[in-house]
């Protein structure tokens, strides 16, 4: 018989959509051995999520390609709620603006998961030679638990199996037969960006049916929602299944919706000349609810009720029944007095989903799951890519550090406390949300009640589902001492929450950058130093003393470059970066104490390790406001330690070095007893 071949690896990530790719990323920065398989044959290149919030971008700008989405994406800071009146004409009754479009420098946006997912697989290609190998499917599944402890052992084995799809099949069915994606217009080349053409035809040389047994350390399944993964360590989804039947239409629209509001605010009278089909909008009549997202390319994405959920559960109703024509019909009736049609449509599908969550995301800190594969919910919230993103960055650095070695295996199960009472969160918002978008039959006056509940509910729920907050408790890697405030010295860096962004100055050359790229997403920890205002002689000893500290160590601990293990490319698991708070020009980067400025025999100095927090004349942007926002005092400063994926870790003054020290050998390996948490 035909011997199978068994090979090894560190992680095996099965699934290469947003959350497996975000995973991927990760072993690609941190140099880990690691395999990326998916069933699919090529990338996905049209249709599907499209919807990006703050944190999400804010994530992209740390991994090196925002600037791309900034180029293709569409900004979509206001929401517009539209009734209609007793006359039964639409009027614009609303309009709420993101609070975040003042908290970072990354608004919400919109383009296709298509692109996305070229961004990833790109910025994979710049640091590794890890490639998604398609066409390729988990088939069968052995864990052995006497082996689980063990972190150096496999403990895992997957048999894979080369599958035959058809790359240019245009109706996909996922496994239950559950979803139908449509590309009624045909997917060809035109359509697609340059870049992606090389992905359109599947990989070369796939033959179906070859098979091969990959031992693995770690596992991480990140296969979409009917997880194979999920199914292999039998965690159930627990939560209803069912929801209105809606329809999903990417089209260039023909329509003459708005072009002037007889609105009742008086912030919307002032929007004359604006087209409202071009703007994020929730119409909502007698004849039902709909949600319009402008998109890239002059698309234009529409959420269309089709069918209500009595006709569903009682069985009068089939999904495949549903074509394009009684969508469009439907969105008609909904924009009435305003015209709408097509000629174009790129991708449209019905669906059906309910809020489902399974109620562990780790079995044995050996297997994780992320994204769609543990939590489901309408689309309408516009979350379900950016949760499973941001689960993947979640778990894929901290496997990384794991599996390189420098991190004990503790860290593992802060993924399930960190991220599944967010799906929670998300399940709950979803809940309040669409449930607005399914009562189909209401009179005029209800329909203004309900737009004005719904703006309500984008509004408390908004801080959440931008990321702005994390809620992430306290656990090895999240320090807490406060409650839920930061430390008296730092009173809005909070522990467990993300640092929050600002636009400083390099000291070097007086460029300007947001800290979001500066703390970019490279697999190390940054010890943070605020200095404060070093013109002040007491406050320019205390940072002399911390440089010291990071030159030499002290009595009860080594200098920290030589305390951890590195991992990837650097010398050290820590870099160090100083934003002081003195007028950029009143003092010089020589001023600061060599190890904060670090010096590198070929490339001599660092000069991207001290930052201004001042104003800059012809950057508004940076304005000398990021001591006021983070809480900490222009003169005396602080210090913190910001994990690898942004989020703060600890906080505390600029002479708790001890302390500082004590969270970090809590789930850092040293560099002399490497194998003690083994
Ligand atoms: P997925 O993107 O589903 O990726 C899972 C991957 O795993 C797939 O590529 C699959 O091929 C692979 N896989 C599965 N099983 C195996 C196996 N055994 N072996 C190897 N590979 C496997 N969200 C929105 O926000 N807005 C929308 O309008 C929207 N529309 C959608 C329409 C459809 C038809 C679908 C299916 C999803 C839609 N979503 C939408 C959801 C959004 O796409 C998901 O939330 C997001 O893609 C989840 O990312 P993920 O990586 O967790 O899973």
């Amino acid at each position: 018989e035909h011997k199978i071949p068994v090979s090894k690896t560190d992680v095996l990530i099965v699934g290469a959509g947003p959350a497996g790719l975000m995973t991927a990323y990760w072993m690609a920065r941190c140099g880990v051995r690691a395999r990326v398989i998916d069933k699919r044959p090529t990338k996905v290149f049209l249709g599907k999520a499209d919807g990006l919030r703050m944190r999400t971008l804010e994530i992209f700008d740390s991994m090196g390609f925002q600037h791309r989405v900034m180029q293709e994406g569409h900004v979509a800071v206001e929401a517009n709620f539209w009734v209609s009146d007793k006359k039964n004409n639409l009027v614009r009754e609303a309009i709420m603006t993101s609070k975040a479009a003042n908290k970072s420098p990354h608004h919400s946006m919109l383009l296709t998961q298509g692109r996305l997912e070229r961004f990833i697989l790109d910025t994979i290609r710049q640091y590794s030679d890890l490639e998604v190998e398609r066409s390729t499917s988990a088939e069968t599944f052995e864990y052995d638990e006497a082996l689980e402890d063990d972190h150096n052992a496999y403990p895992i084995t997957v048999k894979v199996q080369t599958v035959s799809t058809e790359a240019d099949d245009l109706t996909e069915k996922t496994t239950n037969g559950s979803e139908a994606e449509h590309m009624p217009s045909g997917l060809d080349k035109s359509k697609l960006s340059p870049d992606d053409w090389n992905d359109f035809s599947p990989q070369d040389g796939i033959l179906p049916g070859k098979t091969e047994i990959i031992k693995a350390r770690y596992l991480i399944g990140c296969d979409g929602a009917h997880s194979w993964t999920r199914k292999q360590v039998n965690i159930p989804m627990e939560g209803s299944s069912t929801d209105h039947i809606w329809g999903v239409i990417d089209v260039v629209p023909i329509s003459n919706f708005r072009s002037y509001p007889e609105s009742r605010t008086i912030q919307a009278m002032t929007d004359k000349g604006v087209a409202d089909i071009r703007r994020l909008s929730i119409v909502t009549n007698t004849a039902g609810t709909i949600l319009v997202i402008p998109r890239e390319r002059r698309l234009v994405r529409l959420y269309v009720p089709v069918q209500t959920i009595e006709a569903v559960t009682s069985g009068r109703f089939d999904r495949s029944t549903v074509t394009l024509d009684m969508i469009r019909m439907s969105v008609q009736n909904i924009l009435c007095p305003y015209t709408f049609d097509f000629e174009i449509c790129d991708w449209w599908t019905v669906y059906q989903v309910g809020q489902r969550i399974a109620p562990t995301f780790i079995k044995g800190n050996r297997v994780f799951l992320a994204g769609d594969a543990v939590h489901t919910h309408s689309p309408k919230a516009g979350l379900g890519m950016n949760m499973s993103m941001q689960d993947g960055f979640n778990i894929g650095w901290k496997v990384a550090l794991v599996a390189a070695g420098v991190a004990n295996p503790l860290i593992l199960s802060t993924y399930n406390d960190e991220r599944h009472r967010l799906a929670e969160m998300l399940l709950d918002f979803d809940r309040h949300w669409s449930g607005h978008f399914t009562n189909n039959t209401l009179a005029p006056e209800e329909a203004s009640t309900k737009a004005e509940k719904m703006r309500r509910i984008a509004e408390l729920f908004e801080d959440f589902a931008d990321g702005a907050r994390s809620f992430y408790g306290a656990s090895p890697l999240v320090w807490k001492t406060e409650g839920e405030a930061g430390p008296p010295c730092a009173l809005s860096l909070i522990p467990g929450e993300r640092f929050p962004a600002a636009k400083l100055r390099k000291q070097a050359d007086g460029n300007v950058q947001w800290t979001t790229r500066l703390m970019e997403s490279d697999g190390r920890f940054r010890l943070v130093i605020l200095a404060g205002d070093i013109r002040d002689p007491t406050q320019r000893g205390r940072v002399e003393s911390l440089g010291r500290f990071l030159q030499d160590g002290n009595k009860a601990s080594a200098k920290l470059e030589d305390r951890y293990l590195p991992t990837g490319p650097f010398d050290s698991l820590i870099d160090v970066l100083t934003i002081h708070s003195s007028p950029w020009r009143s003092v010089e980067y020589f001023d600061f104490p060599e190890s904060l400025r670090s010096f590198d025999p070929r490339t001599g100095w660092v000069y991207d390790s001290i930052w201004c927090d001042d104003s800059c004349s012809w950057d508004r942007e940076c304005d000398g406001t990021g001591y006021g926002q983070w809480g900490v005092d222009r003169v005396h400063g602080a210090m913190l330690i910001v994990r690898p994926d942004q989020y703060i870790g600890w906080v505390g003054e600029l002479d708790a070095v001890d302390e500082m020290t004590r969270y970090l050998d809590g789930f850092l390996m040293a560099k002399n007893e490497s194998n003690n948490c083994r």
